[in-house]
């Protein structure tokens, strides 16, 4: 990894507030590039996924002054050490470096020791939070100034560096970083320096995030309103008229699934449309993967009719999974799209269609219902009879399709791509059931449900009291049912995007979520 002749450099690289995608484009290229990444607290961990798979990772930890994982000399040795050995070292802190990040003490160590760096802002969390509270921090109607201010430094301090009279009174927008703890003095400090006690105030916990929480109200009472509301760190104090606009813009916390929590039960590598679809609409998806992929014990049948394939008049996909094994076998064989000549293809529904689309193929067929029967229903008005049929699928998988079509006269050979195992461990998901972690879990096939169940045991009942429950169409329901689930979302059409428009109309018709801070 690391080579001598190589010069290291360290790129000190804002992560943002808190979502993860709002990491800067360059800061995400370099993150792409690095060798060692050395990670604080607030920088999400989720941003790790754009570091290279050999990379060593270092959590430096840091949270509210307690538990601290390394002593900042320790990172600024590390950071030196690293860079010196010639890797190229990503330095990622939340929000922005240079804003109460200590990013220049970070920096003033590189330049001592001779070492190359490069600075990315990122979007500090002041911004981020009242935006995401819905208050913009200036507003040509109510102030044309704002501050950042330290929370963190005692209001008592004789030898306080913070000008609290000149503060109180002279700038329009006041928001404090760290401020929770000394929030009673904060307030208290600057209503005798001459602040109206009536002056708005917003405290926003996590923001930009799933867990983000806002309280407002007037400076004279916001410290007793955050203590009873139980708000603790990482939260910003926004001081100023501009508040009183968060009643009209609040945006954020008003989209439809914001405080749910939804587990995605699909493939690791299917789950991201599905759970990007739900965070667009604010839900907090974990995702607890009942299936892995992997290849079929045996690849013959697929060979063998590969070698043969012009002699079918229709090769079947049925799940987008089918179709990556199937293309990506299709590729060892030293082949492509090409190669498929002369077969119709269809597809199950849109998504298997587009993914067809990938690999430059436009499906000749596609059902009015997306099922399996859908399928074979529009198949036998295609007419069946002495018709060769090809269906790459799992290795295990529904008979409805390839029986109703030999019933009708063709002859079907079905082709193993894949196979689907269950992962051995479930912890993660048991232990967020058993603390009422989850409000709704999604089903999109009937093994997720089966291998779901199988993987909670014996007390899956009892796990998934009260929770809600999301198929995708109606088999995937009925094996949910069969299992003993009550089945509360099933959409019209069974397709993902339907899937989630189903899932905020379920909620559009509840009450918002309880509050549960944590
Ligand atoms: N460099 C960072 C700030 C680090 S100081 C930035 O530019 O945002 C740490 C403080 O930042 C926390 O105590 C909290 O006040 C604030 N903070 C960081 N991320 C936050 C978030 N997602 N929500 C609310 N406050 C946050």
């Amino acid at each position: 990894m690391k080579n001598s002749n190589k010069r290291g450099k360290v790129y000190l690289i804002g992560a943002g507030p808190g979502d993860p995608d709002l990491i800067t484009v360059k800061g995400k290229k370099l993150l792409s590039r690095a060798e060692v990444v050395i990670y604080d607290y607030l920088a999400s961990p989720e941003l790790l996924r754009h570091v290279p798979e050999g990379a060593k990772r270092i959590y430096a930890g840091k949270r509210g002054g307690v538990k601290h994982t390394h002593t900042q000399e320790e990172i600024n040795r590390m950071l030196v050490e690293h860079a010196l050995a010639g890797a190229t070292v990503v330095r990622l802190k939340g929000g922005d470096p240079f804003i109460f990040g200590r990013g220049g003490e970070e920096i003033e160590e590189l330049v001592d020791a001779g070492v190359e760096f490069e600075v990315v802002p990122g979007v500090t969390s002041a911004t981020a939070a009242a935006t995401y509270a819905g208050v913009p921090i200036t507003h040509r109607a109510y102030t044309s100034s704002v501050a950042f201010v330290t929370g963190h430094e005692s209001p008592e301090r004789s030898e306080s560096r913070i000008a609290w009279d000149k503060l109180a009174t002279g700038v329009g927008t006041l928001v404090f970083y760290m401020g929770i703890k000394n929030l009673e003095r904060i307030c208290e400090k600057l209503i005798r320096a001459g602040r109206d006690p009536e002056t708005p105030v917003a405290v926003v916990r996590w923001a930009s995030t799933p867990k983000q929480k806002s309280v407002a109200a007037p400076l004279k009472d916001i410290a007793a309103v955050v203590r009873k509301q139980n708000i603790r760190p990482p939260a910003l104090v926004v001081v100023g008229e501009v508040v009183r606009l968060r009643d009209k813009i609040n945006w954020y916390e008003k989209r439809p699934l914001f405080g749910r929590r939804i587990l995605v039960t699909r493939t690791r590598e299917q789950a991201s449309s599905l759970v990007e679809l739900l965070r667009d609409q604010g839900a907090e998806c974990l995702e607890g993967a009942t299936i892995s992929l992997v290849a079929p014990e045996s690849w013959d049948a697929l060979d063998a009719a590969m070698d043969n394939i012009s002699s079918y008049d229709w090769i079947l996909f049925t799940s987008i999974n089918a179709i990556t094994f199937f293309f990506r076998r299709l590729g060892e064989l030293g082949l492509d799209s090409r190669g498929l000549a002369g077969p119709r293809i269809a597809a199950v529904g849109p998504a298997t269609a587009e993914k067809l689309a990938d690999h430059g193929i436009k499906a000749d067929l596609l059902p009015e219902q997306y099922t399996g029967e859908g399928l074979a229903d529009a198949l036998l008005r295609e007419g069946m009879a002495g018709r060769k049929v090809l269906l790459p699928r799992a290795a295990k998988a529904r008979e409805v399709l390839p029986e109703t079509l030999e019933e009708a006269g063709a002859r079907v050979d079905i082709a193993p791509v894949y196979r689907n195992v269950r992962p051995d461990s479930y912890a993660g998901v048991t232990a967020a059931l058993e603390e009422g972690g989850i409000d709704m879990v999604t089903f999109t096939s009937s093994s997720t449900v089966r291998n779901f169940m199988e993987m909670l045991g014996a007390d899956a009942a009892g796990l998934m009291e009260g929770v809600k429950v999301a198929c995708i169409g109606p088999v995937t329901s009925r094996t949910a049912r069969d299992l003993g689930l009550k089945v509360d979302v099933e959409p019209e059409e069974y397709t993902i995007p339907a899937m989630v428009r189903a899932i905020v109309d379920f909620y559009s018709r509840r009450q918002k979520p309880e509050d549960r801070s944590r």
